[in-house]
């Protein structure tokens, strides 16, 4: 099977249909969260991923929106976005929303947004956060671990004991085997590593592989539906250097 592997959607859907269309042929798409906020179109982002039989776990955004989450923990901006998408969704919106799980399992592998410790909220941006969450997987028998969260395409491998942290890029592929890894696809909606294109892996299952890629789309597009809808300056402007 081929997998495409989606995360930190946030509203912006001309990122996610091009990233659609550049996918080829895929067996299904696994989203990790963050589906919604920051970005403009959290319904047709939905609608979009409802289409295509998507599947997907719940980012703390998504919690945010739909009230399961405290918007206390977001800073001014974010929270700006959160509660202009509660005001803004549909009511279908909401619900699927609301119906996201924490994490999923697909043997080997195992879907969450933030980490294996602490599903919504964690970030892994450390050798003891990989760590903590790979010994989970390593306790539930699963070698692969996906997450999002930190908007950043890397990969966190365990061989014996010792902890790699490899960046990946456009074209990045990367063999699995027994090792245990923590695989972040980067973000489709706002990438935060300097690089404004949309971020996404495909994880083949036959070869046993991870590829990473990355896809231009109209950021002014977006950007300009973000103007038009109020959103804060920052969260415009960002797009536009990956940042
Ligand atoms: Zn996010």
């Amino acid at each position: 099977m081929r997998i495409a592997v989606l995360s930190d959607i946030h509203s912006n859907l001309v990122a996610l249909d091009a990233v659609l269309a550049s996918l080829g042929s895929v067996d299904t798409v696994w989203v990790l969260g963050d589906v919604v906020g920051y970005g403009p179109e959290p319904d047709a982002v939905v609608d979009r991923l409802v289409a295509i039989g998507a599947v997907a776990v719940t980012g703390n955004h998504d919690a945010a929106a739909v009230g399961a989450a405290d918007v206390a923990w977001f800073n001014p901006d974010a929270r700006a976005a959160i509660e202009w998408t509660r005001r803004r969704m549909t009511a279908t919106t909401r619900a699927w929303l609301a119906e996201l799980p924490p994490t999923l399992v697909e043997p080997p592998a195992a879907l969450v947004h933030g980490s294996f410790r602490e599903p919504l909220w964690e970030y892994i941006t450390s050798g003891a956060e990989a760590r903590a969450s790979l010994r989970l997987l390593g306790d539930e028998s699963l070698t692969l671990g996906l997450h999002g969260h930190t908007h950043l395409p890397v990969l966190w491998r365990l061989s014996g004991d010792e902890l790699e942290l490899i960046r990946v890029e456009d074209g990045s592929r990367i063999e699995l085997d027994e090792r245990l890894v923590l695989a972040n696809p980067g973000s489709v909606g706002q990438p935060r590593d300097g690089d404004p294109r949309a971020s996404y892996l495909v994880y083949d299952t036959d070869r046993a592989e991870l590829v990473w890629h990355r896809v231009a789309y109209d950021v002014g597009a977006t950007q300009a539906a973000m103007r038009r809808a109020g959103l804060p300056r920052w969260l415009v402007e960002r797009l536009a250097v990956g940042r």
